[in-house]
């Protein structure tokens, strides 16, 4: 005997996934458990893959297979193709491993010709049913397996019910619709040159031939490119004998979920309709019952049906989508799958079946996918609301959530206009430093420009405030304040909406819903925590970010951007009159301002983080990006300083560079002004020391150079930071634990690793700069580029967005190896913004990092993915052995 390419209902099982398809292998597995499914088979994806081996054909021992399979469904029932007194007739659908829309879907019916028209009259006793069928039949296998077009047929409908003076289909009788079958088989002929197929083994082999060939439709080839799904799967055909749920009013046809999709609750949920075939409840031509109605129209179709669920859920151990056909008051079960949920449905379902011991914590764990939690943690849009919006643009989803308001693009109107008490979006360009407020007061953040890591979307992300980024679509002009996208104009004060998680712009204003953190949550959350082994912190530069943080569980902070605080209104001048200065003595008055505000801002992320560490990064950014850029800003500022605008402009020209990113800034500005890095290693320890005598708490200050390339740069910064830390000492008399480390960010430090950590008592990785140096793309303008590179299939995702494992991560892998080597006992994180990305953080636990850390609003999600990891890791172990 040859290859097997046909299977039995019977034969078959959900573990045949691969071979049956997702809706073939869990007919079989409903068959063998014992639900009641319609007889029928599935032709194996192995038989697509030969079918094209085959020249797009089927072969003649898959035709002798094929026919051998349906004399059983034959046998089974007591009917018989053709036959005039009790036709088999059946439905051939396609299913693929994983669910895809594109391919041919389902045709009804098949076997219907003109002497089993007679059979199905004689076997309901109802005529218009027959012709309904048959005319039915005829229009979907010409559109879906023959591709002649379906208006074809609607028109010569259509033109009956003109020509009788009826509105409705049911207004037709049996003999029209018997005129009808005679037209369609007219059209078919004239289409395809050739009477309709009359034999239903042609019209099967027929429609298996265009369930295969739909395999490579166009629909089909995009969508697997979009979704990852490999060209080579093939899909499987499945030929099922038909029931009906439109004979009369003890039939009916519904689809339901075992559980409530939208919250998780354990009641069945769901639609039908009686006197209806499949299409009908999903057409919205009638509308549906709620499931609950069954149980008085039908009390014990229902309590079997309610049995049927129960015996699924606790087969599958999840929550089901089922569809379902009763036929003359007996039930049939048509598909069963996974059930597509919300998050907070997700987590209820979950927990719940963890409590009734159905599955495991690990298992739940294991069930949640870590950016859905996303869902949980920000407003979302209303989904009918959502609907009816219309889209002007895609851009980059850099920060999720949903926000919807009153467009302006400068930093100054945004803050006017929220005093006024309007809510509003800041749209810009690209966001620098200098729009901090702007991105505070706003709703939501619209850059034109820049890409996942660029300032938007990473200060965006740290406030948990939604961005689109990098939106080339639209074209904004800041000056005479418009936004163009497409044909469309809109100016300041004009609405529009972001949708953060999926990047897309609507007009208008959009109505939202809160988000609502189930109580079930945090159980599910202290699981997680239960499980994983790295530590997660935050990236967190005000106490008001830490706080959101720590209520989301964040057991540290892995980075606080130091540069974010002098930009507040009230330090920024002395920033500037630092920068500016010409000497030391006038640089160290300004510093000298901006000590006591430092040390404020340490004092109070303390009091939030209580116990846990702190890491704090020195200055890195380049200094220019504090200075002036607008006339009457340099004027003030020259006026504070005593000097004049020209001499103050040309301070500022000289400061900027031609490639700022690779320039003068991180520790290369505490090699050249120490005086900065000593006033905030001051302001960092004067403030722990103030917190142990003050508070009574002792916190151990992490104190972290940035942009090291070599170790002896490490060890001039290292040398001015440690002075200035015994002065502190030897002035208050007292003193504290501290860490002295750095950031990996420049490949260099990563392979020169074992003596960096001759110096660095703990490493963080900065991703963000490490994937822009080793890749050579810039952050901030590659957003342009690297969109067609994901396009066009040359990288699956962006790298700023995850980790480049082969690449990037190597370097990393390197780093740890070579750090370890020297101090066994290095403290190991990250803290570029692939720290909150899942299969990043899988990738650091693998790596053998201590702690993970990311903005507020990833936090659950680094959480969760750090769980899994382990889970991960320990059944990879268990499959090798
Ligand atoms: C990084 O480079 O990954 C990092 C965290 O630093 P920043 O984004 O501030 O350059
Ligand atoms: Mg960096």
């Amino acid at each position: 005997m040859g290859n097997k390419y046909v299977y039995s209902f019977s034969e078959g099982s959900k573990e045949m996934k691969n071979l049956l398809g997702g809706k073939g292998s869990n007919l079989a597995e409903m068959t063998n458990i014992g639900l009641p499914v319609p007889p029928g088979f599935t032709i194996s994806t192995d038989a697509c893959t030969r079918f094209y081996e085959e020249g797009e054909k089927l072969w003649p021992e898959l035709i002798e297979e094929i026919h051998s399979h349906l004399e059983e469904v034959e046998k089974t029932l007591g009917k018989r193709f053709s036959d005039e007194s009790n036709p088999l007739l059946v439905s051939v659908r396609s299913g693929a491993v994983f669910s895809m829309p594109g391919m041919m879907d389902t045709i009804l019916n098949l076997g219907l010709n003109d002497k089993s028209v007679v059979g199905l009259i004689n076997s309901t006793g109802n005529e218009r049913f027959a012709y309904d069928s048959y005319r039915r039949f005829i229009q979907m296998f010409s559109d879906i397996a023959m591709g002649i077009p379906k208006r074809r047929f609607d028109s010569e409908m259509e033109a009956l019910k003109h020509k009788k003076g009826v509105e409705l289909d049911t207004e037709l009788d049996a003999e029209d619709l018997k005129g009808l079958v005679e037209s369609f088989k007219k059209i078919y002929k004239e289409e395809k040159g050739q009477p309709f197929p009359q034999d239903p083994i042609d019209q099967l082999q027929l429609a298996i031939e265009a369930v295969f060939s739909s395999w490579n439709n166009p629909r089909a080839v995009i969508y697997r490119r979009l979704h990852d799904i490999p060209s080579n799967l093939g899909t499987a055909v499945n030929v099922q004998s038909m029931v009906y749920g439109n004979m009369g009013d003890t039939s009916g046809t519904g689809v339901a979920f075992t559980r409530n999709p939208a919250n998780g609750e354990n009641k069945i949920y769901g639609e039908f309709l009686m006197n209806a075939q499949g299409e009908d409840v999903v057409a919205g031509i009638r509308t549906p019952k709620a499931i609950s109605e069954l149980e008085d129209i039908m009390p014990e179709v229902f309590e079997e049906f309610a049995k049927v669920t129960e015996i699924l859920e606790s087969h599958y151990k999840d929550m089901q989508d089922i569809e379902f056909t009763i036929e003359k008051g007996k039930l049939f079960m048509l598909q069963t799958r996974t059930g597509k949920r919300t998050a907070h449905a997700a987590i209820n379902v979950a927990v719940d079946l963890v409590k009734d011991g159905i599955i495991t914590k690990e298992e739940a764990i294991l069930r949640i996918e870590p950016n859905q939690l996303n869902q949980l943690l920000h407003p979302t849009f209303d989904q009918k609301a959502l609907g009816e919006a219309t889209v002007i643009a895609k851009g980059l989803p850099a920060s999720p959530g949903a926000a919807s308001g009153k467009v302006y693009f400068h930093a100054k109107d945004v803050v006017e206009a929220k005093a006024r008490g309007e809510k509003t979006l800041l749209v810009r360009q690209e966001t620098s430093p200098e729009d901090i407020e702007g991105m505070v007061g706003a709703e939501g953040i619209l850059t034109a420009r820049g890409g996942m890591t660029s300032h938007a979307a990473v200060v965006a992300r740290g406030m948990g405030k939604c961005c689109v980024a990098g939106c080339s679509e639209i074209r904004v002009d800041e000056e005479s304040k418009v936004i163009k996208a497409g044909e469309l104009t809109l100016h300041e004060g004009d609405y529009l909406s972001l949708d953060g998680t999926t990047g897309t712009v609507y007009t208008g204003e959009i109505a939202k819903v809160q988000p609502e953190l189930s109580g079930q949550f945090g159980e599910f959350m202290s699981w997680v925590d239960e499980v994983r082994r790295m530590k997660v912190r935050t990236n967190a530069d005000t106490p008001r970010d830490a706080a959101a943080a720590v209520k989301f569980g964040a057991e540290g902070i892995g980075l606080c951007r130091t540069e974010h605080m002098f930009f507040d209104e009230d330090r920024i001048p002395a920033v500037r009159r630092m920068i500016v200065s010409n000497n030391e003595s006038q640089r160290q008055k300004a510093l000298d301002v901006l000590l006591p505000l430092q040390r404020k801002d340490f004092y109070e992320i303390y009091q939030v983080m209580e116990w846990r560490p702190v890491t704090i990064r020195l200055l890195d950014p380049p200094l220019h990006e504090f200075l002036p850029s607008k006339k009457e800003d340099i004027e003030s500022l020259a006026e504070s300083m005593n000097i004049s605008f020209e001499d103050l402009k040309d301070t500022i020209n000289d400061l900027a560079e031609v490639n700022p990113m690779m320039g003068h800034r991180g520790c290369r500005l505490a090699v050249t002004y120490p005086e900065i890095a000593k006033m905030q290693t001051r302001a960092i320890i004067e403030a722990a020391l103030d917190y142990k005598v003050k508070d009574g708490m002792e916190i151990v200050p992490e104190i972290m150079i940035p942009l090291i390339g070599d170790a002896k740069e490490l060890a001039y910064v290292k040398k001015q930071v440690l002075e200035e830390i015994e002065a502190v000492f030897t002035e208050r008399n007292d003193s504290i634990k501290y860490l002295i480390g750095t950031m990996i960010e420049i490949p260099r430090a990563a392979i020169t690793a074992d003596e960096i950590a001759e110096e660095a008592e703990f490493f963080s990785f900065g991703t963000n700069d490490l994937t822009q140096m080793g890749f050579g793309f810039s952050r901030d303008d590659s957003g342009k580029f690297l969109n067609e590179y994901v396009e066009k299939g040359i990288f699956d995702k962006s790298p700023f967005e995850v980790i480049d494992q082969k690449g990037i991560g190597k370097m990393m892998e390197i780093a740890v190896e070579l750090g370890r080597k020297t101090r066994e006992n290095i403290k190991l994180g990250i803290c570029g913004e692939h720290g909150g990305e899942p299969s990043s953080v899988e990738f650091c636990h693998r790596i053998g990092l201590d702690y993970v850390s990311c903005s507020p609003f990833r936090v659950p999600i680094a959480r969760l993915a750090a769980a899994q990891a382990v889970l991960k890791e320990k059944m990879s172990i268990h499959m090798d052995k």
